[in-house]
């Protein structure tokens, strides 16, 4: 874990880069190769109010500038955050450049780039809607190497599910329910036939309501992790990327009305169908285990 996220929660880690000025501050430190003088290190950024530039500089010290006799340095985090912005994978705003992900896209063959703006990572495919869009703050990817990025990124996705499905939502911690149903209109997928079903997370205290496809739902089911093991493949170390996100034929409505929609899990040529209600209960599992 890097040690600035040790000492601060990360979203105050990150107000406190927010601001430009401040990036440009610690690009000044970490160019210089010894410590700058108060005046030195104005002349460095181009901050012409003094007043303006010590408030900010004031919102470094501590965390990620650190102050001595000799001038202002930085600190080990204000290292990491600067190697972090000279490996591309990060930048202050919680962004980067687009990554290329494997495999295909399990909808429809297609190509996925994911992509991370404004604290959200989304997976996108190049010929089909089926999209995976999801919340992670910046410290998450902070100290992370890009190629590692998919693979932290699926193992997030994986967190927030677990505690959507232990009834706490991700926002707020209010209780969850649960529906599964098909997917609205709205929704509804360019290029894939037919409605397709979701797993609702309703929060009763905010309001959200994330949204997945039934694979991704049943993802920690005892007969899917059962079918896994049985197969030698440990289901919590695939990425997520590998399973259907919304809309594939391994997902499908079997009824209206009482609801009924199953999802197919398939190793080695074996498949495993549940079969879910409205309230996303289990009510079918194929073959009986
Ligand atoms: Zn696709
Ligand atoms: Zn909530």
């Amino acid at each position: 874990m890097p040690s600035f996220v040790e000492q601060a929660e990360p979203e105050s880690v990150f107000s406190s880069l927010a601001d430009k000025k401040r990036v440009a501050i610690l690009r000044a430190l970490w160019q210089a190769d010894e410590e700058l003088s108060f005046s030195e290190l104005h002349d460095a950024v181009d901050i012409e109010d003094s007043g303006q530039f010590n408030y900010h500089l004031g919102k470094l010290v501590g965390q990620f500038v650190q102050k001595s006799e000799a001038g202002y340095s930085l600190t080990e985090p204000g290292n990491q955050i600067n190697g972090a912005i000279d490996g591309g994978s990060y930048t202050a705003d919680g962004s980067m450049a687009p990554i290329q992900i494997e495999p295909a896209c399990p909808t429809c063959g297609g190509q996925r780039t994911l992509e991370y703006e404004a604290d959200r990572v989304s997976v996108e495919c190049d010929s089909c809607d089926a999209m995976a869009t999801f919340g992670v703050p910046p410290a998450v990817f902070a100290d992370r190497d890009r190629e590692e990025i998919p693979a932290v990124a699926s193992r997030y996705l994986r967190a927030e599910l677990s505690r959507l499905e232990h009834g706490f939502c991700p926002y707020c911690d209010g209780r969850i329910e649960r529906h599964a149903g098909p997917a609205s209109p709205e929704e509804s997928l360019d290029g894939l036939g037919g409605p397709f079903p979701v797993v609702r997370y309703e929060c009763q205290q905010c309001g959200a309501e994330p949204t997945s496809g039934l694979t991704i739902g049943l993802f920690s089911h005892p007969a899917v992790v059962a079918f896994y093991h049985d197969h030698g493949i440990d289901i919590r170390d695939r990425p997520v990327w590998e399973f259907p996100v919304f809309g594939s034929d391994a997902e499908r409505i079997d009824n209206e009305d009482p609801f009924r929609a199953s999802a197919i899990f398939s190793a080695d040529g074996d498949e495993l169908t549940i079969t879910v209600d409205e309230q996303f209960e289990v009510v079918g599992i194929e073959p009986e285990r």
